[in-house]
């Protein structure tokens, strides 16, 4: 019932473990009471540094608060202090995750300057080789995380489960009275294979509070078990993200369809989107897409949000879908900014309403909103501020004046 003091918000999040993400004076903390840390993962080839280091800085300057690059091949791994430079003196100080599989503990041992660079580093237990090989290699890349002080994430994953943990389990499944089906088992295997490999890093020398977890699969609701299941079991932060999410809207509804329901249960410290970009796409819609269902949800706050109505019959034109567009793109566009000068803007409500059906009431709950004219009504449109309707535009410069007023009030 919409009762007086009952909480419809999210469940309290649950109580994890804190790992600190350190690049020299910045910070970001995943897990504990530290708010859900938006990430992101460059595409372009890590030994190329000068796109890469261009890459990393439009996801930062988006928003994204650590960026994960691949380090795949000895070149990769050269390159990776020259990245950190570039963007040091660029001023952009995100912290880096070299995202590592099948050579990282070669690269890690072999490039020092690489495991220095980086500010915390993805392992992938499952393509490490098998029996001893594996553990030797795991260990290899445990030791140096302690030697460098860097925190890891164990990030099992679906598509490249280690087959010996695989092989095990299902062997065991097999004699059960009643065997349980083989996609459970492949749950199960997910949840076992990051807990068991983050208490073996932790016997290794791996501070607690150094670890992240992550157990990626590509179906919506396979994802939301897993995690159910693994944070019921530990208490280390936990990466939420569908792996393969996939393209366009499809990509963005799998994804938000799972993460909203963790999120509300209280699961979930860092959030990456992975969205397969269209060709020559902009790769910061990830970053967006993931604050965005963190803003729509209540649990942070990133740039001014534009409530637009969808528009209909009583519409007379498409201005004012043009211009909800480019207002909630100039406040974007303006964020990197405004987020130092303005602090607080963040939690902007703005209106751009289509006609008087709904635009009023709509405006007047905005902290600055606008009722376009529909379809016959008197060519107008009021302008809302704090709730009251302050004055009306009129004529061919609507949106140009409209987007002043804005200005003028974020200013003020
Ligand atoms: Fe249609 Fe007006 Fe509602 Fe917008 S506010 S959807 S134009 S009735």
């Amino acid at each position: 019932a919409c009762l007086p003091g009952v909480s419809h918000g999210p469940t309290p999040r649950r109580l994890t473990r804190q790992a600190k993400i350190v690049w020299r004076d910045k910070v970001v903390a995943i897990g504990g009471d530290a708010p859900v840390a938006v990430q992101s993962m460059t595409n372009t080839d890590t030994a190329d540094a000068v796109a890469t280091a261009i890459q990393v800085k439009q996801l930062a300057l988006a928003g994204s608060e650590l960026v994960r690059i691949t380090v795949n091949t000895p070149e990769a791994a050269h390159e990776v202090p020259a990245i950190r430079e570039q963007l040091d003196r660029m001023g952009v100080h995100v912290p880096l995750v070299g995202d590592f599989h099948y050579n990282g503990h070669k690269l890690l041992t072999q490039f020092p300057e690489c495991a220095q660079a980086l500010s915390k580093y993805r392992i992938n237990p499952g393509n490490m080789g098998g029996g001893k090989k594996r553990e030797d290699n795991f260990a290899q890349m445990i030791e140096v995380a302690c030697r460098y002080e860097k925190p890891v994430r164990i990030g099992v994953n679906w598509g490249s489960l280690d087959q010996e943990l695989m092989a095990r389990m299902m062997d065991e499944n097999g004699r059960r009275a009643q065997p349980w089906p083989a996609q459970a088992v492949m749950r199960e295997a997910l949840v076992v294979s990051a807990i068991s490999n983050a208490q073996r890093a932790e016997s290794l020398g791996l501070a607690g509070d150094a670890i992240v977890l992550s157990c990626k699969v590509s179906h919506v609701q396979d994802l939301i078990t897993v995690y159910r299941e693994l944070s019921r079991r530990c208490d280390y932060p936990v990466h939420l993200g569908l792996t393969e999410a996939g393209m366009g809207s499809k990509g963005i509804v799998a994804s938000t369809a799972a993460l909203a329901v963790l999120l509300q249960e209280g699961i979930g410290d860092t959030i990456r989107i992975s969205l397969t970009p269209e060709p020559g796409g902009d790769r910061t819609r990830e970053v967006v897409v993931a604050q965005e269902i963190l803003q729509t949800m209540g649990m942070r706050a990133f740039t001014p949000m534009v409530v637009a109505c969808p528009g209909c019959g009583r519409t007379s034109s498409t201005v004012f879908q043009e211009l909800a567009d480019s207002i909630q793109s100039y406040l974007r566009d303006q964020m990197p900014i405004w987020r130092t000068r303005y602090p607080g803007v963040e939690s902007m409500n703005v209106a751009v309403m289509g006609c008087v059906v709904n635009g009023p009431g709509e405006s007047r709950h905005a902290d600055i909103g606008i009722s376009l004219p529909g379809t016959g009504e008197i060519p107008s449109a009021p302008v809302f501020i704090d709730g009251k309707r302050v004055l009306t535009l009129k004529g061919d410069g609507i949106a140009q004046e409209f987007q002043t007023i804005v200005e003028n009030y974020i200013e003020r």
